[in-house]
């Protein structure tokens, strides 16, 4: 097994674990750092698949298994964003309720779940305006990486 084929096998382990994470967690931010987290395994799986494309090409060897891995892969994680940020829409629409934790449509005067008043209750993430603004920051980084 070549170095290379050795590096890709060993890089797809974090993939299940950010599929798992994306599946449990709904806070909002949470959702937006595992979108950050999911562009950046692309952003390295697309070089990995320029470079075993390049060394097939110019050293004659053949990487054919280790490049439908990859694309595999790929597939998986595109998948998994589309699937984080569909989750991001969807909380951006929603309000949290400070007793039971529901969420609830934007402009509910009353949660659904439990009744509490929901008017003066914020979204979760307006509390911490820095932190949103690190992960606007870290998403456009990711987001230009990928079209390298
Ligand atoms: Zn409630």
């Amino acid at each position: 097994m070549s170095v290379m084929e050795d590096v890709i096998l060993n890089a797809k382990t974090a993939v299940g674990s950010v599929g798992r994470k994306a599946g449990e967690v709904i806070d909002r931010s949470k959702l937006r750092i595992a979108a950050v987290d999911i562009k950046s395994e692309l952003s390295g799986k697309y070089r990995m698949l320029g470079r075993l494309y390049y060394e097939s090409e110019t050293t004659g060897k053949k990487y054919d298994e280790s490049i439908k891995k990859l694309i595999e892969t790929i597939t998986d994680l595109n998948e998994q964003l589309a699937a984080v940020k569909e989750a991001i829409a969807g909380s951006e629409k929603k309000i949290r309720c400070p007793e039971c934790s529901e969420y609830n449509q934007k402009g509910a005067v009353f949660c659904s779940k439990c009744g509490a008043k929901l008017s003066s209750a914020k979204p979760p993430y307006e509390d911490d305006q820095t932190q949103e603004e690190l992960l606007d920051f870290a998403e456009e980084i990711a987001d230009e990486d990928i079209d390298i």
